[in-house]
Order: C-alpha cells, then structure tokens, then sequence
C-alpha cells in the first residue's frame, strides 16, 4: 500500500506527526495546553484531509466528508455545552468511540484477510480485541458514571466468568490471526466476547476509580490504533496512537499513584461513594464555625497564607474570586501560594486549568511534595471545597477507604479554613476528622459567595 502513496499526502502525513508530538509538549503545560489543543487538531485535520488523497481510497468522497463534519459538528455543540464537572463523563465516550473506530477498521482488515500477511493479520486481530476492550468498557464507564449499573456484587462468579471469556477470546483470535481465508460468523463471536470482556473489565471499579480505568482505556485505544496504523499502512496513526498509548499509560501510573492504588486493585475495588448520614449530622453539630469577618482578619494579619482547591471551587467557580483574594493579600504584604493535590476535582489538571484559566501566576501553585514539608510555618490553609485530598485519615486510618493515599496536610498549618456549603462529604463518601480538628474553622456557604464576603471584609479593614 505504501509505495503508492503520492509525495504531498506522505508530507501531510509528516507534518500532521510534528504537529501532534508539538501538541502534546504543549498540553503538558498549564499556560500552553490550549494552544496545544488547537495544534493537535490542525494536526488531525491534516491527517483526515490527506487520506481523502489516498490512491486506494475508493469510497464515495462525499459520503465521508459527511460523515466528518457532521460527526465534528456535534461534538462541538456537545463540548461546548458539557459541564466541568462532568469530564469524565465525556472522556469516556468520545474514548470508546475512538476504540471502536479502531476496532472497525481492525475488522474490515479481517473480513479481507487473505489480502495480508502473517504480521498485519496478528496486530489486525489484536487491534480488534483491544479496540472492542477500550469501546465495550469505555461506554460502560460512560453509563455507570452516569448512575446506570450501579451494582458491584457477584465478585467471585464474575471472576470466573471474565477468565472464561479470555480464554475464549484468546483462542478465537488466535484462528482468526492465524487464517489464510475470513470466517465471517466467527469474527462476529469474537468481536462480541471482546466486547464483553471490556464489560467485565469495568463491573467491580467504583465510580470513584473510574477515572484511571477510563483513562487506561484511552491508553488502550490509541495502542489499537498505532496496530491499525501499521496494518493498513498508515505513519500518521502509528505516531498518534503511539503518543495517545504513551500518554495514556503515563497518566494511568500517575493517577493511580496519585491514590496509591495498583491498577489491579482499581479494577476490584469496591470503593466509598456511600454517605453517613448520622456522621453527616454530626459532623454540621459539631465544627467550630467562623464568619468572613474572622475569617478574613486571621487571613489578612497572617504571614504566609496557601490556598487548597477542590470539586467544590470547580463547581462555585470560584477561580476568579480567589484571583482577586490572593492579589488583595499580596497588597497587603501577605505571601500566597495555590496547593494542589493531583487529583483535586474531577479530573486530572482540573485545578490547575481553572487557575490558568483566572490567570494565577504559575509561580504562586506549588505542589504535594513541595507544600507539605511547609505547612508547619503557614499561618492560614484555606481549604476551598476540597475535601478526600486534605482527609488525615487517608494517613491514620487503615479502616479508611482512602488509606494510603497522599493527601496535602494542612492540619499542620496554625490555623485552617474550610469553605464548604453543608454536610456533603468528599467524592469517597467518608467522614472527615479535619472539619473536627482544633485548629480547623469551618465557613459554611457556596465558596464563590464566601470569597466574594472575604474580599469585602478585607477592603473594610482598610
Ligand atoms: P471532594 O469531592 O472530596 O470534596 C468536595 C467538597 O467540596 C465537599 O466537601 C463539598 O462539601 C464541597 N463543595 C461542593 N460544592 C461546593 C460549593 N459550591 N461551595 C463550597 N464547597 C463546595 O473533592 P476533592 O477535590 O477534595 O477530592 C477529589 C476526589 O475526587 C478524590 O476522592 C479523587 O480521588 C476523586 N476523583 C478525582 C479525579 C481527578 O482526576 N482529579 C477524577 C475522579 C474522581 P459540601 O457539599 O458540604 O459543600
């Protein structure tokens, strides 16, 4: 296939690969990742446009041209109206349709097998598995992490019934890669035990793993497509699935750390998302509150205060208000600093973003490692709607579904403020011993309302 390839079309192709390696530079940093997201998809453009100019591409040009601006269309009006906060979501299922697409041309390649050898066949076949694996579970997470399925019982059958049904994959894509002509009825077997292999993949995570499962899903697509990429000749999809498999697997190992969970447990967890009610009561009769006006004073009289992100901030937006607090502060001759935990919020950079997003220096967030060993000289940790990454017994508690995890630890700070609106608890659903610790103040209200009352309260000082 490769030889007939013009001149113009291998160049688009080279140039579509220094885009996405640009653009994943790009996205690594806070301050470039828009821009990068821009460039890979000038990148992507490329890619598709070229192929429209592949010597072998004998379907009906207008016909997928349709198909792609229509399909670009509607994710753009989705993109542009999903919330924040449901990320994950969205991830989920514009990864599983990339593993499908993966997996579709994996098949096709197997339904005219006898026109490859032994090589394209076996990563055909292993495109097909992987891509049906990454669709299958991605849309499942998709629909658990929208309330559907929410059951995590049956552990033990399912156990076997997921090494049954990899067994039997394996032995059916081992036919398949090792057949001179296309058996059809059995390649549907196949694609089906694929599909429901990556189901049984995703049944015991608890929504609150989901996130690295999805994202080791994503690395999983972009490996179907690099096999796809090699198979029908493709550089383009080698180096951009390469990069998506590298990425993905990079960022898998970097939330799962970031937990400390082995992606094994990920996958057989059956972690929080249960609320204590009782606890929840008790937890709003018992913290010692404090109003903005206090609040305020403790913040404006203190050295050294830092600042603690979380889903809460995300959902009051209240990146900007913060903005203008720390600028207030710094006028007033106190050093501020953002601390962000890795998987702050509801997906991974969400802080991060936000802040660039209201133009927080890079310079003022600082992160785990660096912020812990200097929470001792803080006067003021201010914690704005975060919750399981300041959680202490994620350290003390072995009982705690968080045990284990790092967590930034602000209870050494002299003084903590917690910006929450009630008794919610964290994403994991557990009580929290900060909001009951002696140095630690709790200022009920939406966060961006709390910070507009701090801002006021500080001018008033003046
Ligand atoms: P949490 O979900 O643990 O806590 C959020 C806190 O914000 C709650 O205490 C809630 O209390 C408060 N809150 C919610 N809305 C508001 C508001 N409008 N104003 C003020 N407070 C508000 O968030 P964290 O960021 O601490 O932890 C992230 C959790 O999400 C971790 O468990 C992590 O593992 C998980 N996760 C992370 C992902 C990632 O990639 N970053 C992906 C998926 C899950 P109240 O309701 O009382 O206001």
């Amino acid at each position: 296939m490769g030889e007939s390839v013009s001149i113009p079309v291998q160049l688009a192709w080279f140039v579509a690969t220094v885009l996405f390696i640009t653009a994943l530079r790009q996205l690594s940093s806070p301050v470039k990742a828009r821009k990068g997201i821009w460039v890979a998809g000038a990148g992507m453009v490329l890619a598709l446009g070229s192929m429209l100019f592949h010597p072998e591409l004998t379907a009906n040009h207008g016909l997928i041209l349709i198909a792609v601006i229509s399909g670009a269309l509607l994710s753009i009006v989705h993109a542009r109206r999903v919330d924040m906060t449901r990320m994950p979501q969205m991830i989920a299922l514009y990864n599983g349709l990339g593993g499908l697409a993966a997996a579709g041309v994996a098949t096709l390649v197997l339904l005219h097998v006898s026109r490859y050898g032994a090589a394209p066949k076996a990563l055909a076949t292993l495109g097909a598995l992987i891509g049906c694996v990454a669709f299958a579970g991605s849309i499942f997470a998709f629909l658990r992490l929208n309330g559907f399925f929410n059951s995590e019982q049956g552990f033990a059958k399912r156990q076997v019934a997921y090494l049954a049904n990899g067994a039997l994959v394996m032995l059916l894509g081992l036919i398949l890669a090792t057949s001179s002509t296309a058996h059809p009825v059995l390649l549907l077997v196949f694609v089906a035990l694929a599909m429901s292999f990556g189901v049984l993949m995703t049944l015991p995570t608890s929504a609150a793993d989901m996130p690295v499962l999805i994202s080791f899903y994503n690395a999983l697509t972009g490996l179907a497509v690099a096999f796809d990429g090699f198979v029908i000749d493709n550089p383009a999809m080698v180096v951009a699935g390469t990069i998506v498999f590298a990425a993905g697997s990079l960022l898998t190992r970097l939330m799962a750390r970031a937990v400390n969970r082995r992606l094994s447990e990920i996958m057989y967890s059956g972690f929080g998302m249960s609320t204590d009610e009782d606890g929840a009561q008790a937890r709003k009769d018992h913290v010692n509150t404090i109003d903005s006006r206090d609040a305020a004073v403790d913040m404006a009289y203190a050295r050294r205060v830092v600042i603690v992100p979380g889903y809460g901030m995300a959902t009051a937006q209240a990146q900007h208000k913060l903005r203008e607090l720390t600028q207030l502060l710094d006028e007033r001759g106190v050093e501020t600093s953002f601390a962000i935990h890795p998987v702050a919020g509801r997906m991974p950079g969400h802080m991060n973003v936000l802040l660039a997003e209201a133009g927080v220096p890079y310079e003022k967030i600082q992160d785990l490692s660096q912020i812990n060993a200097e929470f001792s000289e803080v006067d003021v940790a201010m914690v704005v709607g975060a919750n399981d990454i300041v959680n202490p017994a994620a350290l003390v508690d072995s009982e705690s579904p968080l045990f284990g995890m790092p967590i930034l630890e602000v209870d050494n700070a002299k003084r903590v403020i917690v910006l929450k609106r009630g008794d919610g608890t964290g994403y994991a659903g557990v009580e929290n011993p900060l909001l009951f610790a002696p140095v630690t103040r709790v200022l009920f209200g939406d966060a961006r309302e709390s910070v507009q009352d701090l801002i006021m309260s500080i001018k008033s000082l003046d």
